[in-house]
């Protein structure tokens, strides 16, 4: 279980304080895939960092499975938006990297790697360099190099937001796919509507204004069923979604 306890974050610009949170509250139970979707610069990243450890609240505390966080955690993995990979190592060690990091043996380092290299659709890349793949490929062997490390919370910043519509369709695709195999707990953020309703089993509407709230929290129990992009839930949920943030967007 994740908990936000009564977080207050500002960063310093030009000495004065800007408020991104005061006092927020927001609990995540195990196992849920939630969404985050909110204006551009209300805050969303910053989530991602407290709850990655990289930020500190100035107040107020960030709880995962009972530990406060201080710190990164060993089993949170982060997905960034540029994909983090070293364009000077293949597609092989730049998976292993984690691995080495965290001391596994290489004969098991090497089977781990075969087998998600085939889970990613990624074996006939093994040797190529990321200059040699597309965006999607990349963002592949970002995911596979989180996976590897059997996280068990997995945080994305908007991993799908550079590529083109079709890539980014079969990249969801595989998302929601991992997501249901590993029962992970997932905290992904997006500004894309339908992204945020075909991924999430919770969807977090944040406000445009500073300090953000919460202004929707929605279930979406109908996550992941079969065609769900094209049902009449589906169309629902994205109607109330895109009101919301427009709501958002006007001061309280
Ligand atoms: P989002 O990811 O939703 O676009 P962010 O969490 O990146 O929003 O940023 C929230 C607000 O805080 C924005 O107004 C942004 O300009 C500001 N901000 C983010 N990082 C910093 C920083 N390191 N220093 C000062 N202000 C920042
Ligand atoms: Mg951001």
């Amino acid at each position: 279980m994740i908990e936000f306890s009564d977080c207050s974050l500002f960063y310093l610009q030009e000495n004065t304080k800007l408020p991104v949170y005061d006092k927020f509250n927001l609990t995540i139970n195990k196992g849920e895939s939630v969404v985050l979707i909110g204006p551009s610069g209300c805050g969303k990243s910053t989530l991602l960092y407290m709850l990655a450890g990289l930020l500190k609240p100035s107040a107020g505390q960030v709880i995962v499975e009972g530990q406060k966080i201080d710190k990164p955690r060993q089993s949170t993995g982060f997905i960034l938006q540029d994909y983090g990979l070293f364009p000077w190592l293949n597609v092989v060690d730049n998976i292993g990297l984690g691995l080495k990091i965290r001391g596994i043996h290489k004969k098991e380092k090497e089977l781990m790697i075969k087998q998600i290299l085939e889970e990613m659709g990624l074996a006939p890349f093994a040797r190529h360099y990321p200059g040699q793949l597309s965006g999607g490929q990349r963002q592949r062997v970002a995911l596979a190099r989180v996976l590897t490390l059997k996280p068990d919370l997995l945080l994305m910043d908007e991993p799908l937001s550079s590529l083109d519509a079709l890539t980014r369709e079969r990249l969801q695709n595989l998302l929601l796919e991992i997501q249901q195999k590993e029962q992970l707990t997932t905290v992904l953020v997006t500004h894309d509507i339908e992204e945020a309703i075909f991924l999430g089993s919770r969807i977090i509407v944040l406000s445009g204004e500073l300090p953000t709230r919460i202004i929707g929290d929605l279930s979406n129990p109908m996550v992941g069923t079969k065609d769900f992009r094209t049902t009449d839930n589906f169309f629902k949920l994205t109607i109330k979604v895109r009101e919301l943030l427009e709501r958002g967007l006007e001061p309280a």
